[in-house]
């Protein structure tokens, strides 16, 4: 009998390892007040998932309730930030997470991954996303930026704590320090994880009457962007090959980019989630986005010609022509970006 009921106790304990998508013990770092996520609704079933500042989280997250199954399109900047969405998700489903796509290898969208219970989740992401992930992701300079930027923002709010006399300033600046020493607890436990499925050109999920298209259209944002396209609903998630403001140029082509999102134009949707930034329908912002990658290209060659320093081209390099529709406030263009478009011309020009 006690064999018996030993037996039973595995099964159910099987029972519990099969439908739980993510690892049992909760990471580091995901302490937080009030919900992480506001989940904005787009259509029956597709959510966006943006921060509400309590978790470090950065990029947005969209997930997608089927029949039976739940597809998570992009999972953040650590475990932590993942873990919570998912345990904010079951507030709205308990359909399991069968599906993780990451639109591009970045951190802010991809850092989640190690969460996953892999017998049961497929990562989706392009060739490219996995190599990175699978190599140098960490080393590359958005990252390295990112993760030793942590500490010198905990002792800067600090400082400003220790002098502040304002009660209300002191509550925000204790909880913004508590966000950061939680993201720096959740990235020491960083373990980069691939995608263990991968598409170079097109692949099509089917759940019932969705179709969910995981396309690339062209080397952008990096070499490897997928967007997620449900034609049936009109929607598509585009992560960071197209946002609601500008991307950054770190592992980017700015010329080839151009191209690429004259594909994404060729697509029927109205409504965009982006990887930053909240969801919009005005399809006019790829074109606004176009013009400023092509402006941004072409100054920045010019002033690389002239023999400015990458550091003098980020503050000289004028963009401000696009201001009524992109957020630049003066001169500059960020200098990973100004460094990412040297090196491509040095490259080309040394064929
Ligand atoms: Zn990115």
């Amino acid at each position: 009998m006690r064999r018996r009921l030993l037996a039973l106790a595995v099964i159910v304990m099987l029972g519990i390892v099969a439908v739980v998508a993510q690892s049992r013990k909760a990471p580091a770092g995901t302490a937080h007040t009030g919900n992480a996520f506001k989940f904005n609704k787009v259509r029956d079933g597709i959510y966006h998932a943006v921060g509400t500042g309590t978790l470090a989280v950065v990029g947005n997250s969209s997930f997608i309730v089927n029949d039976d199954d739940v597809i998570v399109v992009d999972d953040h900047v650590s475990p932590a930030a993942a873990w919570v969405l998912l345990e904010e998700i079951k507030a709205v489903t308990n359909k399991p997470v069968t599906t993780v796509i990451n639109t591009h290898f970045h951190f802010d969208h991809a850092h989640g991954n190690q969460i996953f219970d892999q017998r049961v989740v497929n990562i989706i992401g392009h060739e490219f996303t996995r190599q990175m992930l699978l190599s140098n992701s960490i080393g590359m300079p958005l990252y390295r930026n990112y993760v030793t930027g942590i500490q010198p923002q905990i002792d800067d709010l600090k400082k400003r704590l220790a002098t502040e006399s304002d009660a209300t300033t002191q509550a925000s600046l204790e909880r913004q320090i508590a966000v950061a020493e939680n993201n720096r607890a959740a990235q020491a436990e960083l373990k980069p994880t691939p995608p263990n499925v991968t598409l170079t050109d097109r692949m099509t999920l089917y759940r019932g009457n969705r179709e969910i298209q995981i396309r690339f259209l062209g080397r952008g944002h990096t070499a490897g962007d997928v967007v997620v396209f449900l034609p049936r609903e009109k929607v598509v998630m585009t992560g960071d090959f197209l946002t609601a403001a500008l991307s950054n140029l770190s592992d980017s082509f700015p010329d080839e980019w151009v191209k690429s999102l004259d594909n994404l134009k060729t697509l029927d949707f109205d409504t965009v989630l982006p990887g930053h930034g909240d969801a919009f329908t005005d399809k006019a912002k790829i074109g606004y986005f176009q013009d400023y990658l092509r402006d941004v290209w072409t100054e920045v060659s010019r002033l690389k010609q002239q023999g400015a320093s990458a550091e003098e081209a980020a503050t000289r390099a004028d963009m401000t022509k696009h201001s009524a529709h992109l957020p630049i406030n003066g001169p500059g263009v960020p200098l990973i970006g100004v460094q990412r478009i040297y090196a491509l011309l040095d490259q080309r020009g040394g064929r």
